[in-house]
């Protein structure tokens, strides 16, 4: 059975017709990506994921449970946690409180401070800018506390809406490779990116959104070696 499985899934706002019968599953372990240009639909179906917007139709369930009818609040503590577009750190406190509020759901005091510890340990920069206001950091560090504080959850998945966002290509490697390393230490990864190149360097299965539809789908090998992606997502 896959971890996560969205089936049929509609979405719309108001008259508009976001997401019309969007299916895809992630198993775990995996790395999955959904690609797309701008508008396709990829952060609406996170967030109807998520329970941030409400889908009209179609089945989500994540570790046998169905998510449509969980409390969003509640998700995180099925273990399925979320990068947000935009990170959505809290500027205005330091980067250690934004990782005790990833922790907020747990009570497992010994557990949460080894994971500080495995945290600091992954993202170094991190531990040097600890009382550091999270404000102050830069768009890549920020990017690194939104992941950081995301794992204080301790996830059995990560969902990730564009961590590529705004970065230099430099910091781009560098956070691809933290996801794919996150990934390699067991939490499966359901990604959302318009980079493609750099999604599907790293990911085992790609599903390709286009205008609130999956177009198509396949191992990311595969898919990057495509024509037709190639020529739409991976500039020729
Ligand atoms: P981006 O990379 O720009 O975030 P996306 O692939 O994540 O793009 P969505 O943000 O999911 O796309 O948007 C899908 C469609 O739904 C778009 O046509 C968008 O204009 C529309 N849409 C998104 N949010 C709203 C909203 N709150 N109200 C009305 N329409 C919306």
């Amino acid at each position: 059975m896959a971890m996560l499985s969205v089936k049929d899934l509609q979405v719309y706002y108001g008259s508009i017709h976001a997401i019309k019968g969007v299916s895809f599953e992630v198993n775990e372990g995996e790395i999955v990506t959904l690609i797309g240009a701008n508008g396709a639909g990829k952060t609406t179906t996170l967030h109807a994921i998520c329970g941030l917007v409400k889908a009209k139709a179609g089945e989500i369930t994540f570790c046998g449970q169905n998510l449509r009818t969980t409390d969003p609040h509640k998700i995180i503590r099925l273990g399925l946690a979320q990068v947000p577009e935009g990170r959505r750190i809290f500027a205005r406190m330091t980067v250690q409180e934004n990782l005790e509020m990833g922790a907020y759901i747990r009570k497992d005091k010994s557990g949460i401070d080894e994971d500080y510890e495995s945290v600091f340990k992954r993202l170094p920069r991190l531990k040097e800018r600890r009382k550091q206001i999270a404000g102050t950091l830069s768009g890549g560090e920020q990017q690194m506390l939104a992941i950081g504080r995301a794992l204080m959850a301790r996830p059995k998945m990560l969902l990730l809406d564009e961590p590529s966002m705004g970065l230099s290509p430099l910091l781009v490697n560098e956070i691809f490779e933290i996801i794919h390393d996150v990934n390699r230490s067991g939490v499966t990864v359901l990604l959302v990116e318009q980079n493609a190149k750099k999604a599907l360097s790293i990911a085992n299965r790609a599903y390709v959104l286009e205008t609130g539809t999956i177009s198509m789908s396949g191992d990311a090998d595969t898919l990057s070696r495509d024509e037709k992606v190639r020529k739409a997502y991976l500039g020729g």
